[in-house]
């Protein structure tokens, strides 16, 4: 085993530090690191896991180009990167600059987006590049740069340990942000109250003192609520405001006219009215309040609003730049922020400048020397999708990010794809929903490959470190970009060693910007993003940077928090409160489509599952797509739980299994954002979204979309599992797991096959000299078929007319079984377990694998009544922590059931 190379999680915002090592077989092996100040040697699952997600299955390997007939063929770099040039040369040639456009990703490391924003701001000369960050958090990059003249998050970390209240907004950060939490979650063991202000009562809302579960979209008159009910109540820090703010008269006059009577906020908000002054008096009585905001504050038609009447709330009462206090954006991914500070977006400039600003343009050109600088702000990620499909984008380059699944209306993202001259994807991966389109395919670096640095939601700055060799002809995206620039006739301006050469040129720029600004008398370019301490790293001081939080001051050092000094980034150095009219959704439920949609994410997965959806162990918790939907909902649907409906939006559709129990209230239903089609065969939830969005920030509303839920009828239900992939090409439904050593399908369809045995042979590929077990009920529509080869279970496959199919935990154990006895072949043929007490259940704590049966057990028979006991007795909990609040609610079940 190869010596630890300390690296970041790749993953959420939190940004953990991690240990990592490869041994010669390429095995990967990870622990926190316990000198990384994000997490202090904890990992959740998904990081813990890092290990089972860097084999090469899936990879894409080699540079390739698409034929005719839609079949990619393999070219050589040269090949590959003339034919990106030479499309994006022709298309600014032939139509201008905003001709071409990039579609990029927060998992891009700092430096891969620097010099692409490089690219195309300073040398292509337009701002047509956007993110997915647009979909995360720009809501409340625009907040901050409303509230205080830059996109600055105040607090930090060790502020949610200081609070004495933790509010945490559309936020389920128990599953979302999970080592975040564990801070939380010892705040409150130490004495902090936690409110939680969420439609649906998630897993966080378990640890809640008070939980809010606000109407959809009601945010700003909540926060309006709470800023007039602070002054009329005198909790007002007046030194501060006076001499550090700005606007608060106009923002209390919206706040008082909107949402003077709590009773009346209570009613829009759709809460209890106690529960509300519950929780202003909290606040009011506090002095360290930490508000904790994440997507269901920011995606949302007012996101960048409900962003500012918190921020207000925090200003009125002096609730920031001190310990344990102040409004806190987590982002979803994990360098969100990095990119953003080199202007990853397209209404941004390098060093947290601003395209508006003539000023900031001229620095910024002066800085890079360019022949060009986008003279105005660019397409947001929405409007980039309509222009490539109006035709006005000929050229589309999409880095590390999937749109077609991950963008709202994401039918219509793809039909530009299939419309554009010319789409290049570069991707880990070789075959995702967006990549399909591609014309031309770039093989880049991942995790544990790529070298770098990210910005976790406290802005530290940490290093990824690369401890894999670089796979196949895979390249950094740095690189990529750069050999295109070069062909582009930019070699000079792009001619960089190594990653670290880009980062100092990035530190150097944020110190540049600052010393022209100050030249010319002006303040408008002065900046709190500040590097000049990294300005002058070498390559072995790149290397060996140790984690820190910008502002970074000369001598390295950096600043854990934000405005202690009371200086803002406005010019007059003052904050500003904003006036935030409380403003409805754009589409409201009507009776075509009476059920509110919200999405999100689930415990143990990420994104579009491209990575997490290799871990076996990320698999067992929530393994098919579902819409979590109340069950008045579901029977006035026609559809039941476990039972497949079909989520219809004016915009798409989508195929999901019906579940209740995620908290959902009537009327609302949720669904996951991470299926798609490689996963599923029809679960992108993006199709159903609105493509709405928030007219200042450009965030699209993912947590408002009207839609119906409708039976999907099918004839007949199952799953298989296999050694290897099976074709599933014609089935109704089916949905893939990847397991330790199998794959699993969950499949239906409309008929049932005329000869279950003939269909069944053919799908598995039963050879004739293997073992074929073999039960059919043909009455009870009931069949069971086993391949058994040399005594191994080589696959099997289950049919029913219910959907009520026997445990998978207690198969898939089988396939790890060297010998398969008599007794499990009596199993498979019974369709139960031989063992009473042989089937864990579904896995709740994923990060030691132990099931719901197995703690249920244990609570039962050794009376276990806290997480506490229960992770003595089975270490489930004992790791992450993020399936405690499922443990707590089996305990709660367990008393309440022997009660009863
Ligand atoms: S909380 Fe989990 S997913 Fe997020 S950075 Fe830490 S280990 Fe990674």
């Amino acid at each position: 085993m190869s010596k630890a190379v300390a690296t970041t999680c790749p993953y959420c915002g939190v940004g953990c530090g991690v240990l990592a090592r490869a041994d010669a077989a390429g095995t990967v092996s990870v622990e926190g690191d316990p000198s990384h100040a994000s997490n202090f040697g904890r990992l959740c699952v998904k990081g813990a896991a890092l290990g089972e997600t860097t084999d090469l299955h899936g990879r894409l390997l080699h540079p390739q180009v698409r034929e005719a007939d839609g079949s990619f063929h393999r070219v050589g770099w040269d090949a590959a990167l003339d034919r990106v040039a030479d499309g994006f040369r022709r298309a600014v040639e032939q139509h201008g600059p905003d001709a071409v456009a990039f579609y990029v990703s927060g998992q891009l490391l700092t430096e891969d987006y620097y010099v692409v924003n490089k690219l195309a701001k300073g040398y292509l000369g337009t701002a047509n590049i956007d993110t997915n960050s647009r979909l995360c958090m720009s809501s409340a990059v625009a907040a901050h740069k409303r509230a205080f003249g830059e996109d600055l998050v105040p607090a930090c970390y060790e502020d949610l340990a200081q609070a004495e209240l933790v509010v945490l907004v559309g936020s389920n950060t128990a599953w979302c942000h999970p080592v975040a939490f564990q801070r939380i979650a010892q705040a409150k063991e130490a004495g902090a109250k936690l409110v939680v202000i969420d439609p649906r009562f998630t897993a966080t809302c378990e640890s809640a003192d008070l939980h809010l579960p606000i109407k959809p979209g009601t945010d700003v008159w909540l926060f309006n609520g709470l800023l007039a009910f602070l002054f009329r109540h005198g909790v007002m820090d007046v030194g501060f405001v006076d001499a550090h703010t700005d606007g608060m008269n106009a923002a209390l006059a919206v706040a008082s006219a909107e949402a003077g009577d709590p009773e009346a906020v209570a009613r829009m908000c759709g809460v209890q009215p106690a529960d509300l002054l519950a929780f202003y008096r909290l606040f009011a009585r506090h002095e360290r309040v930490v508000s904790l905001f994440s997507q269901g504050v920011n995606q949302s038609t007012s996101g960048t609003d409900k962003a500012n009447s918190l921020i207000n709330c925090h200003l009125l009462s002096g609730r920031i730049g001190k310990p344990g206090a102040g409004p806190f954006s987590i982002t979803g991914q994990p360098n969100a922020m990095g990119g953003r500070e080199v202007g990853g977006m397209a209404n941004m400039l390098a060093a947290h400048m601003d395209l508006h600003e003539p000023t900031h343009r001229q620095i910024v050109q002066a800085f890079w020397a360019s022949p060009h600088i986008a003279a105005e702000p660019g397409l947001k990620a929405v409007a980039l999708f309509d222009a490539v499909l109006e035709g006005r984008v000929k050229a589309l380059w999409i880095m590390g990010t999937n749109p077609v699944v991950s963008l709202p209306d994401a039918d219509r993202v793809r039909q530009a794809l299939q419309a554009c001259e010319l789409v290049v994807c570069s991707d880990i991966v070789e075959r995702t929903d967006t990549s399909v389109h591609a014309h031309v395919r770039l093989p880049a670096l991942g995790w544990g490959e790529k070298n770098g640095t990210v910005t976790s939601s406290e802005r530290r700055i940490s290093r990824q470190r690369p401890f894999l060799p670089a796979p196949g002809e895979a390249r950094a995206d740095w690189r990529i970009v750069c050999e295109v620039a070069k062909r582009l006739g930019f070699a000079e301006a792009f001619d960089y060693a190594g990653p670290h050469e880009i980062f100092v040129e990035h530190a150097r720029l944020t110190a540049f910007r600052n010393h022209e600004s100050g030249a010319d008398g002006g303040t408008a370019a002065r900046r709190h993003l500040h590097l000049g301490g990294l300005a002058a790293l070498d390559a072995p001081g790149y290397d060996a940077l140790a984690p820190v939080q910008w502002p970074v001051r000369e001598d390295g050092s950096g600043t854990a928090r934000l405005f202690e000094d009371g200086r803002y980034a406005h010019a007059d150095g003052r904050a500003r409160f904003v006036a935030t009219p409380g403003r409805a959704p754009a589409h409201a439920p009507d009776r075509e489509y009476p059920l509110l949609l919200n999405t999100g994410r689930i415990r143990d997965q990420w994104h579009t599952m491209t990575r997490t959806g290799k871990s076996p162990r990320l698999a067992g918790h929530l393994s098919e797509p579902f819409v979590d939907m109340h069950p008045h909902d579901a029977l006035r649907s026609g559809v039941r739980e476990g039972e497949l409906a079909r989520v219809v939006s004016r915009w798409g559709t989508m195929v999901a299994r019906v579940r209740h129990g995620g908290g959902i209230q009537a009327g609302q239903v949720f669904v996951p954002i991470h299926w798609n089609d490689q996963f599923a065969s029809d679960a992108r939830v993006g199709a159903l979204v609105s493509p709405e969005i928030d007219p200042v920030s450009g965030q699209p509303e993912f947590k408002h979309t009207p839609v119906q839920v409708e039976p999907f009828p099918v004839r007949w239900h199952g799953f298989a599992f296999g050694r290897r992939q099976l074709p599933t090409a014609g089935l109704s439904y089916w949905a893939l797991i990847r397991g330790e050593q199998f794959w699993r399908y969950e499949i239906a369809h409309r008929e049932r096959p005329g000869d279950c045995g003939t269909w069944a042979r053919a799908w598995l590929d039963a050879a004739a000299a293997a073992e074929w077990l073999e039960y059919e009920d043909a009455d009870a529509g009931i069949y069971r078929a086993a391949l058994v080869r040399e005594d191994r279970l080589e696959a099997c496959v289950f049919l029913s007319p219910r959907p009520d199919l026997p445990s998978r935990q207690w198969l898939a154990q089988l396939f790890g079984k060297p010998r398969l006895e008599d007794a499990d072949r009596a199993g498979l043929l019974a369709g139960e377990s031989p063992d009473a007490g042989g089937d864990p259940g579904p896995v709740v704590c994923a990060c030691f694998g132990v099931g719901r049966n197995t703690i249920c057990t244990s609570i039962r028979e050794k009376s276990l009544d806290t997480p506490a006991g229960v992770t003595a007795a089975l270490r489930a909990g004992g790791n992450c922590g993020s399936c405690i609040p499922e443990i707590r609610r089996l305990i709660a079940e367990a008393h309440a059931w022997s009660a009863a």
